[in-house]
């Protein structure tokens, strides 16, 4: 079977520090549950609930505002005790509704009940995606109701697939490797409500060629559906999974397939699940599974996790630290963003949660450069990054326009013996453009 890949560039990356592969834990439910009004890319919800307030396990608590906003739900009962803002390591500003955990659970632990959606107009499909806050989760929280308007109101001979993207390229994405798992059968009839709700008429599973029976296992479940499916078996080697070089895989697949694929809408496994939750049991995100590991972490586990569940007590759950992270990082180390707090918690976003100790950051000497080329062999878009380096640094204000080429992998970082910050420095020129 053919495996299709991007041309040039990339790494292989392993890590022995992530969880295994197991099947989720769920985590134990929070007492005090963080639940943030920013959880996507825009503007913060705006509260409907506030101090004393008592909510049910699933309830409104937060109205989205315009385009890059998404509602938020409390996912557990209890009562509003405060809210609380703090200043993230980027510097943005984020606030947070606080709540005990207290009263009955409405879902948790009762039979679920599926709503016929087979019949609902793509529009009321895209309100009901909308109304329970879905947004993109293996991404930067985009609310796919902001994603699905656009591919809806495109002109009619304009082809789009749907392409499922199950690439593990990362052993961070474990979490979601564990989800696809647990949960293909919503993945798939996800897929197909995404699919129906934007008029969408093909659907691709692109799945890391060392998963194959989990691609199979996907593709005899889209039998259960009219829309016609394909496998694409794409290779592991990061950054495989960037929209960038899946798409440049894809045109391959094409090619050689004599296909017309049209543009592609490209979504995660997560994200499927969740449009699967809000369509058909009208259940908004209350948790996700996420990786907790990293070389502070005793016991490294996948946990299915309610949002709002504070960083520290995930760890906690986790038996603890070895020692005192240096770190933490939510996302994978390889591209995710420092934790300002270990009060910082779970959000729709997180599929990882990494604690590292010094030797795993890398440290933080840097040395001058040796020329030794390691960054120009992994670069897959063919740039020379110790020379844009250089000449941001000598030129700052006249650097080569191909910096604007670099989408950010960190596979030069990665395999830089000096240690340099070499993506931060061609992505900082690349704004400034
Ligand atoms: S971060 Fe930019 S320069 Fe570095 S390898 Fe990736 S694309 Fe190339
Ligand atoms: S990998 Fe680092 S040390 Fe080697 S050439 Fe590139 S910038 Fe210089």
């Amino acid at each position: 079977m053919k495996v299709y890949r991007f041309p040039q560039g990339g790494i292989t990356f392993e890590d022995s520090t992530v969880p295994p592969k197991n099947a989720g834990v769920i985590a134990f439910l929070p007492v005090v549950s963080v639940i943030p009004l920013i959880q996507h890319t825009g503007g913060r919800a705006s509260p409907i609930v506030g101090a004393g307030d008592h909510v049910r396990e699933g309830m409104l608590i937060g109205r989205g505002q315009g385009p890059g906003s998404a509602n938020i739900h409390a996912s557990v009962p209890g009562t509003v005790l405060h809210t609380v803002s703090w200043e993230t390591a980027e510097g943005m500003n984020n606030e947070a509704l606080v709540i005990r955990l207290g009263g009955g659970f409405e879902k948790l632990g009762k039979e679920e009940k599926a709503f016929h959606w087979e019949d609902l107009k793509p529009f009321a499909l895209q309100q009901l995606i909308a109304e329970y806050g879905v947004v993109e989760m293996e991404g930067s929280g985009q609310p796919l109701a902001d994603i699905l308007g656009p591919i809806y109101s495109r002109a009619d001979d304009d082809l789009t697939t749907l392409v499922v993207r199950c690439v593990f390229d990362d052993p961070w994405l474990v979490a979601d490797y564990v989800l696809c798992r647990e949960r293909f059968k919503a993945v798939v009839e996800g897929s197909v409500i995404i699919s129906r709700s934007v008029q969408i008429q093909h659907i691709v599973y692109a799945v890391s060629h060392r998963e194959l029976d989990l691609g199979a296992m996907l593709l005899e479940e889209s039998k259960n559906y009219d829309i016609p499916a394909s496998l694409l078996p794409v290779s592991c080697r990061y950054p495989q999974k960037n929209r960038r070089e899946l798409e440049l895989s894809l045109r391959s697949y094409e090619k050689r397939e004599a296909l017309n694929l049209g543009s592609f809408l490209i979504m995660g496994p997560a994200t499927l699940a969740a449009v699967h939750d809000a369509v058909k049991l009208k259940k908004p995100i209350l948790d996700r599974y996420v990786a907790v590991g990293g070389s502070a972490v005793k016991t490294p586990r996948v946990m299915r996790v309610r949002i709002g569940t504070r960083l520290r007590d995930l760890f906690a759950e986790c038996g603890g630290f070895v020692e005192e992270p240096q770190k933490i990082i939510l996302g994978s180390p390889l591209s995710g963003r420092r934790a300002a707090d270990p009060d910082e918690p779970v959000i729709k976003t997180s599929y990882a949660a990494a604690a590292l100790l010094e030797p795993q950051t890398g440290g933080t000497v840097m040395r001058n450069c040796i020329v030794c080329g390691e960054c120009r062999q992994v670069c897959p878009v063919a740039l020379d990054p110790e020379a844009l380096f250089k000449a941001a640094k000598a030129f700052p204000e006249d650097v080569p326009k191909t910096v604007a080429d670099c989408h950010g992998c960190g596979c030069c970082d990665l395999v830089c013996p000096s240690r340099l910050p070499l993506s931060t420095v061609i992505q900082d020129a690349g704004r400034r453009k």
